[in-house]
């Protein structure tokens, strides 16, 4: 399995600030918007590219412009959605499938509430969206579900990842490349990643 850290300084920095629990909301989901960009540029850093003619103001040239597999992009909601927003932004014809996954309480499983999809997932490079990698039953569960809808390429970004979380992508969908800015030491007991940033959802919509 391929896991690409992005240990950008730039991406690093934002990170340790979200990390700071005096860190507010408001400033929470502004370094989401500016980190989201920074690591779907690494993810997509192999789109293929072809040759076009152009004319500049000045004369005729051959540049590169995106060709083949466009992209769908599939946030985990709910707090996928903050990181989502901005990677649009960089990537305005991507399409956006919504996931709706919650983590029953007591078994931990993933429980599908929402799913919505572009039709045409099969010709897309299909990039989910989870901010934290935990126990790894959201991403896995997501994964499974998209292969059964017709995703062939999918590829995963997250701002966190625990080993634990690692493990699981690696036993049940080991050709899934995955992008990070850090993995973290492990889980506590209420499977919160540690030294981690807490509550994604919450600490990007205020809700605790
Ligand atoms: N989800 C979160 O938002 N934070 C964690 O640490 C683990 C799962």
């Amino acid at each position: 399995m391929q896991i690409n850290v992005i240990d950008h300084p730039l991406v690093q920095h934002k990170l340790s600030l979200m990390r700071r629990k005096e860190t507010s909301t408001s400033e929470f989901r502004q370094l989401v918007r500016e980190v989201g960009p920074m690591l779907l540029y690494e993810a997509t850093r192999d789109l293929p590219t072809a040759l076009c003619e152009i004319e500049t103001p000045l004369e005729r040239m051959n540049a590169p412009f995106l060709a083949g597999k466009k992209l769908c992009l599939v946030p985990i909601l709910r707090a996928g959605l903050g990181l989502v927003d901005a990677m649009v932004c960089s990537v305005p014809p991507a399409r956006v499938g919504h996931l709706g996954l919650y983590r029953d309480p007591k078994t931990l499983e993933a429980v599908e509430y929402f799913c919505k999809m572009p039709d045409d997932l099969g010709e897309r490079c299909v990039i989910v969206v989870d901010p934290m990698l935990a126990t790894g039953n959201s991403a896995v569960a997501a994964l499974t579900r998209l292969r059964e809808l017709g995703a062939r390429q999918i590829k995963l970004i997250c701002l966190l990842a625990a080993p634990e979380g690692l493990g699981q992508i690696e036993a049940a969908h080991p050709e899934v490349e995955i992008f990070t800015a850090a993995i973290d030491a492990s889980l506590n007991d209420h499977a919160y990643i540690v030294p981690g940033l807490g509550d994604a959802g919450d600490r990007l919509f205020g809700t605790k």
